[in-house]
């Protein structure tokens, strides 16, 4: 038997991908898969004052980027097409023509001026706003002389005026909404295009929706969508909200883009990995506590009844410590592919074929794997390696309370054991060896000769340790950077 399991995302082209929707899509793919059903991209473009040009392609991109993929949709086709809104503009209309024969729904022809008017009047005397419904009872004869009059007209849903909807969420359980307090909604607008609210609502049943899962600010829509599949003596599929998403401080998450959307991240080096773990912990939790999860490990982990309704909290440091473990655990090779773009700006300062080489190159990504929390990081890291003639001030040479006279004549000395080393021989552990077994022989303090070597190799007081960043310089680059720093003024 065919498996009935459908789920949809269902985004607006906004024209990026809002990390909450990422964790939206994230964990419809998770049921879908856990359920063996099948994910279904929908795109909701009714609202065209927000639509972007080339939108759905760039969604697509991005979902491509974070590696999850659908069964059905704009970008792959399916049965249950079109899967873009504005394309299904006749299916919504033969569904509204049902609904109107039955008048559970009615045309409005009130205008903007008179809705503002009442809008205001509500404001000043506190009540909610809510349409007052004086087209409600409009008779058939009033009706067809305004449509003759070629007035404009939105459709509106009649709602029940007392009692209350009861509707289930699969996390929450029952949720009970007082029909006294819904508004005649708007379903379909003057220019004929359907709202979210009738589109969504058409859409999952036809496609055949087995699951609406979306994001809990969307629980305000739940009894309109209820009581639409009421109107059409449809059956209604589960829903199940998740959780909110909120900042630290408990409040929404920032509307600025360049802190919420996807591209965002995945531009500034966030791996596609990290996000997706950091995502899958919006609002699930492991029983183990084990958080390092790959997708395959959430799917095999997640259970829906571990999903709380509580806020899940957004903590960019977290995402910047998966990310860091990430880039920890990448091979080489990979990580060197991902900072490639990051390093042109750097290999451009340098006249020196030698750092424009790949195994320059890898050395360099290689020390600062450890550290990095996002791949952009790589760019002022390791800017110094890149930089022919370092410039610093000679004072932050000095090691705590010495001086940078101090510092310099210390400097000279590493510069005499450092000659003796052969060329050939010039690796992390032979300068180690060479500059250690004198400081110790001598009992000296190891920072005061260290320190002033390290920043004469980086110019800049926080750095890799300086026998890596000697070996990865090479001999006569490091000798250069020491004697210059000796003789700085
Ligand atoms: N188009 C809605 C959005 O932009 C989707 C809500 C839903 O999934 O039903 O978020």
């Amino acid at each position: 038997m065919e498996n009935k399991i459908r789920l949809r995302f269902a985004p607006s082209p906004t024209g990026f991908l809002h990390i909450g929707s990422l964790r939206t899509v994230l964990f419809s793919y998770i049921i879908a898969k856990k359920l063996k059903g099948k994910l279904i991209l929908r795109i909701e473009d009714t609202d065209q004052k927000r639509e972007v040009r080339g939108a759905t392609e760039s969604l697509v991109k991005i979902l491509d980027w974070v590696g999850l993929e659908f069964d059905e949709g704009p970008h792959i086709g399916g049965n249950f097409g079109p899967y873009i809104q504005t394309e299904r503009l006749d299916i919504y209309n033969k569904n509204i023509e049902k609904l109107l024969k039955e008048k559970r729904v009615y045309r409005c022809f009130c205008s903007f001026e008179r809705l503002q008017d009442m809008r205001e009047k509500q404001q000043a005397e506190k009540l909610p706003p809510r349409y007052d419904r004086t087209c409600r009872d409009l008779s058939d004869e009033e009706i067809n002389k305004k449509i003759k009059n070629d007035e404009k007209f939105v459709i509106r849903q009649a709602m029940p005026l007392s009692g209350e909807t009861v509707a289930l969420d699969e996390i929450r359980g029952k949720i009970k909404f007082k029909n006294a307090e819904l508004d005649d909604h708007v379903l379909i607008k003057s220019n004929g295009i359907p709202t979210y609210q009738f589109a969504s609502v058409v859409d999952d049943h036809i496609m055949e929706i087995s699951h609406v899962t979306r994001a809990e600010e969307w629980i305000p829509s739940f009894p309109k969508n209820i009581l639409l599949y009421q109107a059409f003596g449809w059956k209604a599929p589960k829903f199940i909200h998740y959780p909110f998403i909120a900042n630290k401080e408990g409040g929404k998450l920032s509307k600025r883009q360049g802190d919420v959307a996807v591209e965002d991240f995945r531009d500034k080096g966030y791996l596609p990995e990290a996000l997706i773990n950091f995502c899958g912990l919006l609002g699930w939790h492991p029983k183990d506590d084990n958080e390092i999860l790959s997708l395959d490990e959430i799917i095999a982990k997640f259970e829906l009844g571990d999903m709380g309704a509580k806020p899940a909290i957004f903590d960019i440091e977290k995402l910047g410590y998966f990310n860091g473990y990430y880039i920890r655990h990448k091979p080489i090779d990979d990580l060197v592919k991902l900072c490639r773009p990051y390093l042109e700006e750097n290999i451009e300062l340098t006249k020196n074929q030698k750092k424009k080489e790949d195994e320059f190159i890898k050395k360099v990504v290689a020390i600062e794997q450890e550290r990095l929390k996002k791949i952009s990081d790589i760019t002022e890291a390791t800017k110094f390696f890149f930089v022919d003639d370092l410039n610093y001030e000679k004072d932050i040479l000095a090691w705590r309370k010495m001086s940078a006279k101090e510092a310099q004549v210390n400097l000279s000395i590493v510069y005499k054991l450092l000659e003796k080393i052969p060329e050939e021989n010039w690796t992390n552990d032979s300068i180690e060896d060479g500059l250690m077994t004198y400081l110790q022989a001598k009992e000296l303090r190891v920072g005061e000769y260290l320190w002033p070597m390290r920043v004469a190799l980086c110019g800049q007081k926080a750095s890799p340790g300086p026998f890596d960043i000697a070996e990865i310089l090479g001999k006569s680059e490091t000798m250069k950077r020491i004697e210059k720093s000796i003789n700085l003024n």
